[in-house]
């Protein structure tokens, strides 16, 4: 129980094309798992179907979340069901703060989860939890009471996320991060984010293309994703193998 579990996932773009073609993984509560792959792997598509992106279509295989099929579920209900996904909002809001963005995401879950009726969280307990979190998680008070997005750097950007995953207590966080534009203090920020919230209460798939990040996170498995398959899984040694060899001779492999 208490896990993310995907099962023979094949996954397609709207013309047809085939990206992701047969990912079997299980992602536990209280455990890290990283996907690392070469660029066009097809890492990203495989985060999108995960998310319930309505452009990539599941054509075989299923997901389950506490063994629940969630694979023909819409993305909201994901959400409600614990899922979260990092690169969910990454757009500025202007007009509205971070605070206001984190109490209706926060509103919206508890009204799932309440049967569609408005189940609002008091004022005192949201200020009081908020407050909490962003100590410990260092985040400066400063931040919550900016537009959302708005003119954050890469590090406030993460910073917010990680923050929104702090609140939502999600079961399972994937984190799809960008091959490009991270800096070192956004890389940080989501590798202490990610190792303070994994807990029995939740597991993260971190998918990325550079090790760099992996260098702070300390991942439970490794697994390596090639041409839309996952090629070899291990242990956190697995990553820095990759360091040093790279992926031509599993991209080899998989074109031979
Ligand atoms: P990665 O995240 O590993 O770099 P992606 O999942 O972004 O890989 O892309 C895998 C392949 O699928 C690439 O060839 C990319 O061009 C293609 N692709 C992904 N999404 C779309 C889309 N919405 N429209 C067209 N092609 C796409
Ligand atoms: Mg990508």
């Amino acid at each position: 129980m208490g896990t993310l579990k995907l099962e023979n996932l094949h996954v397609a773009l709207e013309d047809g094309t085939e990206i992701v073609k047969g990912v079997d993984l299980e992602v536990g509560l209280n455990e890290v798992h990283a996907i690392m792959g070469p660029n066009g792997s097809g890492k990203s598509t495989l985060s999108y179907a995960i998310m319930g992106h309505p452009a990539y279509e599941i054509t075989e295989g299923r997901i389950l979340l506490d063994g629940e099929d969630i694979t023909e579920l819409p993305a909201n209900e994901r959400a409600e069901r614990g899922l979260f996904l990092a690169f969910q909002y990454p757009h500025a809001i202007p007009g509205v703060t971070v605070t206001s963005f984190l109490r209706s995401a926060i509103n919206s879950i508890r009204k799932a989860r309440n049967g569609g009726v408005d189940d609002p969280i008091a004022i005192p307990e949201f200020r009081k939890t908020l407050l909490g979190e962003m100590d410990r998680l260092k985040v400066s008070r400063e931040l919550a009471s900016r537009y959302l997005n708005d003119g954050f750097s890469g590090g406030e950007k993460k910073r917010v996320e990680i923050l929104q995953m702090a609140m939502l207590k999600p079961r399972i966080a994937v984190l799809d991060e960008t091959d490009s534009g991270l800096d070192i203090d956004a890389l940080r920020v989501v590798a202490s984010g990610v190792r303070e919230l994994v807990s029995p209460q939740m597991g993260a798939l971190v998918i990325t293309h550079y090790k760099r990040i992996l260098d702070h996170i300390e991942p439970d498995r490794v697994h390596v994703f090639v041409d839309g398959k996952i090629v070899k899984s291990g242990g956190p040694e697995l990553a820095d193998e990759l360091e040093v060899h790279g992926y031509e001779e599993y991209e080899e492999a998989a074109v031979a």
